[in-house]
């Protein structure tokens, strides 16, 4: 078999959702990486959408887009960003996704005379799901599975995996269970109880863990630890504390290699410990805790500000631009549709404005406003996608006199659709993954904004969106000082648009955001950073 010596990782949650499996999973990503092997990473869900790309971020936070254009879970977002790995559609498998090829099998007569079961035929696709990573590239590929053990719908991923273990031989297979210790304030105890029970359905299931990383607000004694590896059955140097970190999610790789997690997981697949070089990582997070300069607050614009993981890659960008140029970040998350009442208070004293991407009506007026508002106060504004097709429709109403441009997908009936449907996607019916998507070529104009900042003739990027800038307007909207610097390179299609007139005024049809790392932040965000820093908004 291609890849046979390859090693196995499989991450598995208990008690409570949003532990922080994907960062936990990224980290020990990097840690091997950074030992000189090399990884894939993989999310098993167990949800029946067959991806994300039609789930509000209410329900699943950011959707993460990769460069071959697949809509996936945002944890790929922490594996690209932290471990450098490049994903792609098989870095994201749903329940849906693989129900959904053993039915157009069966239809199709791949099961004759058969009949088509839980066990084994939505196992074996599970199992061909994993094994899909393996590649002779790659030394350990890494898989999560999301959702909580217990969970009725993870059990078909949970037994997939435990058969794999049989598979590949339980000695090239590492399972390692990231559990919560509960705080309770009431007694002033931290309790273990919740972790045993976590590893006690999984034992049920026939997986015993190697490894049990315990997320903890607090720190665990002797005690704790003696405990954990008694009830939870793991040796006692294989309880890791993963204790909440204070400043920056990027520790959480140093603070497991300080407790030897790596070396563990190279011995228990008996792989060598080649040296951990994290130089660079450490002097990134030295710049990150300790930064020098100015602080720099950046309003972002949006309509799901409550939630943490519904711009995570914006949020990360931003962090990453700030790493780079050694400045503390304030993010203002500003509802747009408080915007609305035409009270632009809630921009008072940023130093730069975002509107990010977006879909529907719901706070575009506000989002146009706080264009306007950067535009008329000469504010560093970068806008991404919808951001960039509010920043079109604000000029074409402001500057350029058609006071009812927008864009056809919040008025159909617009007299000035300057942003509209792409010819190809007028046809579509079916909503699921048939936006463009993924990584496409830009060709940046000469002396422009843009050419400077990414300091090359021709970028690519991904995108995710259906509307585009409107040729016919492009004319009449470069008369009002909006000129198209970034285009598809046949021409046709714009990508980025820059106001020449304003300090910084950069707006592109792409997702930046999804190519930004802490080591190697993306070009756009860091110069609108260098920007905000140097604007004399503070
Ligand atoms: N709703 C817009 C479109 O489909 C923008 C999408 C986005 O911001 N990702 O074109």
């Amino acid at each position: 078999m291609a890849g046979s010596k390859c090693k196995f990782i499989f991450v598995t949650g208990g008690v409570v959702s949003s532990l922080g499996k994907g960062i936990t999973a990224a980290s020990i990503a990097l840690l091997l990486r950074r030992r000189g092997y090399r990884v894939s990473m993989q999310k098993l869900d167990p949800y029946l959408n067959v991806d994300p790309g039609t789930m509000s971020p209410y329900q699943h936070g950011e959707v993460y887009v990769t460069e071959d254009g697949a809509e996936t879970d945002l944890d790929l977002g922490h594996y690209e960003r932290f471990a450098g790995v490049t994903c792609n559609r098989n870095s994201n498998y749903t329940a849906g996704k693989i129900y959904s090829s053993v039915l157009s099998r069966e239809r199709e007569g791949g099961y004759l005379g058969k009949t088509v079961q839980v066990i084994p035929h939505i196992t074996d696709e599970i199992k061909a799901a994993v094994l899909s990573q393996v590649t002779d590239e790659v030394d350990i590929a890494i898989t999560e599975i999301g959702g909580t053990v217990g969970d009725i719908e993870s059990l078909p991923f949970l037994e997939a995996l435990r058969q794999l273990s049989h598979d590949l031989g339980r000695q090239n297979v590492a399972f390692i269970h990231l559990t919560l210790i509960p705080y309770l304030s009431a007694s002033g105890e931290l309790k273990t109880k919740p972790s045993q029970q976590s590893s006690g359905i999984l034992r049920s299931i026939g997986i015993i863990p190697d490894i049990l990383i315990c997320r903890t607000e607090r720190s665990l004694d002797e005690e704790h630890f003696r405990k954990l590896s008694l009830f939870c059955d793991v040796p006692s140097n294989a309880v890791i504390e993963e204790k909440d970190v204070e400043n920056s999610i990027y520790e959480v790789p140093v603070e497991l290699a300080a407790q030897k997690l790596d070396q563990l997981i190279l011995d228990r697949l008996s792989l060598p410990h080649l040296g951990l070089d994290m130089r660079t990582w450490e002097e990134m997070l030295e710049k990150a805790i300790h930064p020098k300069g100015r602080k720099v607050c950046i309003g972002v614009v949006g309509k799901y500000m409550g939630l943490q993981d519904s711009y995570k890659s914006i949020y990360e960008a931003l962090r990453h631009a700030a790493i780079a140029n050694d400045v503390p970040l304030e993010i203002r998350g500003i509802e747009a549709e408080d915007l609305e009442s035409g009270d632009t208070s809630a921009l008072n004293g940023v130093d730069g404005i975002l509107v990010p991407g977006g879909f529907g009506t719901r706070g575009i007026e506000g989002k146009i406003d706080a264009v306007t508002h950067s535009r008329i106060n000469g504010i560093p504004f970068l806008g991404i996608c919808l951001g960039m097709q509010c920043a079109v429709i604000e000029t074409a109403r402001n500057l350029a006199g058609l006071t009812e441009a927008s864009s056809s997908e919040f008025h159909p009936e617009t007299p000035h659709p300057v942003i509209d449907l792409m010819e190809d996607q007028r046809s579509l019916t079916r909503k699921g993954g048939t936006m463009r998507l993924g990584a496409y070529s830009c060709r940046l104009e000469k002396d422009s904004r843009a050419s400077e900042i990414y300091d090359s003739e021709t970028i690519s990027e991904r995108h995710r969106h259906r509307y585009e800038f409107n040729n016919s307007y492009r004319e009449l909207l470069a008369e009002a000082g909006m000129i198209c610097s970034g285009l598809s390179p046949d021409g046709v299609l714009v990508e980025i648009v820059e106001r020449p007139d304003h300090p910084w005024f950069v707006a592109c049809q792409f997702h930046p955001e999804f190519k930004s790392g802490p080591l190697d932040p993306n070009p756009l965000f860091r110069e609108f950073i260098r920007a905000a820093s140097e604007s004399s908004h503070a």
